[in-house]
């Protein structure tokens, strides 16, 4: 008897065993997907992982449906990547592979289908594939079973990945908002036949076999003899009345070099554009400084100061490594914010770059996945944000982790809880690949990692082109209030600036952690504040929709006339938002264009990138927004950045709140005068003498990093302790408390002082879940491993408790 033990995407500790015949058993190898059964009348696609000969006890074992690859789909190295994550995030390998593939991989019987075309010639489909076809197009959507019942049989899953193929039908998944990067194709002629007599002779060879494409070469020719502007696809296709698929195969030739513009910004820069810039002394020093530590160790901490040129030297080390024909995996916080990013490296490495990411549809994702697989060359360089690292990466030679203090590199829910800046760590090992994380202001954790020698440092301190770091002023906002110097949220100082910045025509960027018009709605004659019904928080006003809304869970209500405790007519708002900030805007300058830029307006699609490129076309010239605008961007005419109030960022409680407002400011500040002019940073706030506001204030990194790490070694924080959080949650409050002290005491029972809590956290209810966390400290010198070990016991006991069957637990290794 043959028998396969598969990996199942569900949340299952141990593997599944099916039966094979000798056939299958031959030919099945580790990383290929089978379709299995699965309970009553469930199917599932699971991960092969190995095949053998002995049989489970304790099971009948049920034979396989169909085998869906030829080849295996996921390879060693990604297993054995996916089994350290799901050790150290304590989670299931189920769980990591339904966050690693997408999920046209892994149809199973709650997948709903849908067609993606509607004309489709019926001699391109099979007898099966015809039939789904035909269903479709009475049901908008189905699912597995019903494809069964229309093909009268049970293994169909091939069929649905046929169909997947042909891009005829898609599965649904939840809608992302998609974001393309909106990028225009351009052609030119390689620069082999720049010559006229290289290209004369080239068009005497073609004249003889193949005529069209000779005529869209001299057309091209002709085009960009009349003017000096990159010559599109869709300009050439018309002008020599052909299609794309001639010049496609000209590309292919490599007689035409394709290359792509951002739509919203044609700027032609001739040739050179895809050369690559020479590194000034200081950059040439941090490169030499890079690959000499790479000699020694593994990761290398980039350490340079905002501005510096610290893509440039990434775009160095890129195309070094690229010459070896190994792959690059660029890693980013964030995608949707990085537009100007992907169009930097799309210029200097044209269609060797991909783009990976969890809010691109499935089909583009399969894609980049099948080019990774098989190293093709547009998949040499890939960026992405977290998910990218999971990628059938055949020889990865480098990950760059830029901007690696960004929490959000961590995965929050569900699990895999994983924080990707370590896990790529552990990936470029299994590699041999080395990596480089790069940061102005580089988490506790890394610079802590390098200044103990486990990675290399590299230090940038000056910005490129030798322009000074802003000039930080921290405005005391209760003197000016004291005073009566404040119009609104704005103190005296700070319109003073604007003013000035306006007058000579440059821009001005307003950060604002929050979002709305205020964040409350207080009644002065009783006090109450109107509350989300499903959350533990006070609703926020927002003034365009005249709405109240929940933050956490999205309810929302009109906003209310009277209040709804004591019925006076004396509702007042508290605090202030981006919206606020914004209307206050309008009516100081109202010749101004203003913008602004949360969550509330980047919703749409493109939105994001229409206002990056209105910023840099100098549409606007006051941007208000919130945390998204601390984030890498490049601006040559900001020369003013203003926050409007520190208070509430130092505030939040979080052990890492301090060093997170730290890095925030100094990134938002970041965004001033990155060109000759020295730019000014206004920071107003309640407590200017507070250590954070003064060392963002001299740019004193160092100061920062040292008493912080103080501060952690006082409280027991990480990098001196690891932590791991777990989380009760349940819709009964007594229900929710008793399991959550029950766990703890457990926990207590052995690691004693080193468990806190059951606590609940400020916002104590989401969703209408009752929510309570309970914190483990665990000593760098005590093992890992063995505590949890422990957890997981615990956790087993737990679960059989009857009474707690309802109470989810939520493990969260390294919690942020
Ligand atoms: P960082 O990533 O450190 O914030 P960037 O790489 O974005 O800095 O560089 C800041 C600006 O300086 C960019 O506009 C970039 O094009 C320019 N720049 C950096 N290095 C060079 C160089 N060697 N030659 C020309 N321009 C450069
Ligand atoms: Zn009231
Ligand atoms: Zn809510």
């Amino acid at each position: 008897m043959y028998y396969i033990d598969v990996i199942l995407p569900i949340p299952l500790k141990q593997k599944f065993t099916y039966k094979v015949n000798k056939d299958e058993a031959a030919f099945l190898r580790q990383g290929m997907r089978v379709a299995v059964p699965f309970g009553k009348s469930k199917v599932y696609t699971a991960i092969v992982y190995q095949v053998h000969q002995t049989a489970p006890s304790g099971y009948e074992t049920k034979e396989i449906d169909q085998i869906l690859d030829k080849y295996p789909i996921v390879t060693q190295s990604q297993i054995k990547h996916w089994q350290w994550i799901a050790a150290y995030y304590m989670c299931t390998l189920g769980e990591v592979i339904r966050a690693a593939l997408p999920s046209a991989f892994l149809l199973e019987s709650e997948t709903i289908i849908s067609l993606s075309k509607n004309d489709v010639s019926e001699d391109t489909l099979s007898d099966e594939e015809f039939l789904v076809f035909e269903a479709l197009q009475h049901q908008s959507s189905i699912h597995i079973n019903d494809v069964r019942s229309v093909l009268d049989r049970k293994n169909v899953v091939a069929v649905l990945e046929k169909l997947l193929q042909k891009n005829i039908i898609h599965v649904q998944e939840e809608v992302f908002e998609q974001y393309k990067p909106k990028l225009k194709r351009y052609v030119k002629i390689a620069s082999k036949y720049a010559s006229e007599e290289n290209l004369r002779d080239l068009l005497d060879q073609l004249s003889k076999r193949a005529h069209k494409q000779r005529e869209v070469l001299m057309n091209l020719f002709m085009l960009t003899a009349q003017s000096n502007k990159p010559i599109s696809v869709k300009q050439l296709t018309k002008k020599s009345d052909t299609s794309s698929a001639v010049i496609k195969s000209l590309v292919e030739k490599e007689i035409l070099e394709e290359y792509f513009i951002k739509k919203d910004r044609v700027e032609y820069s001739g040739d050179e554009a895809s050369d690559i810039k020479t590194l000034n002394e200081a950059q040439q020093v941090a490169f030499s400084e890079i690959k000499e530590s790479f000699k020694t160790k593994d990761v290398t901490l980039l350490h340079g100061v905002t501005s510096s040129g610290k893509t440039e030297i990434y775009v160095r080390l890129i195309s070094e490594i690229l010459k070896t024909g190994k792959q690059v995996l660029y890693m980013l916080p964030e995608i949707a914010l990085t537009t100007q990013l992907i169009a930097r490296l799309q210029h200097y490495f044209g269609s060797k770059v991909s783009v990976y990411h969890s809010k691109y549809s499935v089909n583009e994702r399969v894609e980049v996945w099948n080019n990774v697989l098989h190293s093709k060359p547009k998949a040499q360089i890939i960026i992405g944000a977290r998910s990218s690292m999971f990628l059938p990466f055949q020889n990865l030679g480098l990950i760059l982790v830029d901007e690696e203090h960004e929490p959000s590199f961590k995965q929050y829910n569900p699990a895999p809880r994983y924080h990707a800046r370590d896990a790529a760590v552990v990936l470029a090992s299994i590699h041999n690949a080395k990596t480089l994380m790069g940061s102005a202001t580089p988490s506790l954790e890394s610079y802590f990692n390098a200044s103990q020698g486990k990675y290399g440092l590299v230090t940038l301190k000056t910005r490129y082109g030798n322009v000074l770091m802003p000039e930080i002023e921290l405005v005391d906002i209760k003197e000016k209030s004291r005073k009566k110097r404040m119009k609104g949220h704005f103190s005296d100082r700070l319109l003073e600036e604007m003013q000035e910045v306006l007058e000579l025509g440059e821009q001005i960027i307003l950060f604002q952690n929050r979002r709305g018009f205020s964040p409350i709605v207080e009644c002065t004659t009783c006090g109450t504040s109107p509350q989300c019904p499903n959350c533990d928080v006070s609703l926020t006003y927002h003034q365009y929709k005249n709405e109240l809304r929940c933050h956490y869970c999205g309810y929302h209500m009109a906003m209310q006339l009277s209040c709804m405790a004591c019925g006076s007519e004396t509702l007042d708002t508290k605090g202030f938002g981006t919206e606020q900030i914004e209307t206050e805007l309008k009516a100081l300058f109202p010749k101004h264009s203003i913008a602004r830029m949360d969550q509330d307006t980047t919703r749409g699609k493109n939105a994001y990138a229409k206002l990056i490129a209105k910023l840099e076309n100098e549409e606007i010239d006051i941007l208000v927004g919130t945390q998204m605008l601390a984030k890498g961007l490049d601006f040559r005419n900001i020369s003013l950045v203003g926050v409007m109030n520190a208070d509430n960022l130092l505030n939040f409680p979080d052990f890492r709140a301090h060093e997170r407002s730290f890095q925030l400011l100094q990134q938002v500040s970041g965004r001033a005068g990155r060109t000759s002019k020295r730019g000014k940073v206004l920071i107003q706030t309640y407590n200017p003498y507070h250590q954070i506001l003064q060392q963002v204030s001299t740019n004193d990194y160092s100061g920062m990093y040292d008493q912080q790490l103080e501060e952690r070694y006082q409280y027991k924080y990480p990098p001196y302790y690891r932590t791991i959080k777990i989380t009760c949650k349940d819709r009964n409050l007594q229900k929710m408390q008793k399991a959550a002290k029950w766990f703890g005491q457990a926990l207590e029972n052995k690691l004693g002082e080193q468990v806190l809590g059951p606590e609940p956290p400020p916002v104590g209810r989401i969703r209408n879940m009752y929510i309570s966390n309970i914190l483990i400290k665990i000593p760098k010198k005590q093992s890992l491993e063995h505590t949890k070990k422990y957890i997981n016991r615990v956790e087993q006991s737990f679960n059989a408790i009857k009474e707690f069957s309802s109470v989810r637990l939520l493990i969260d290794v390294d919690n942020y």
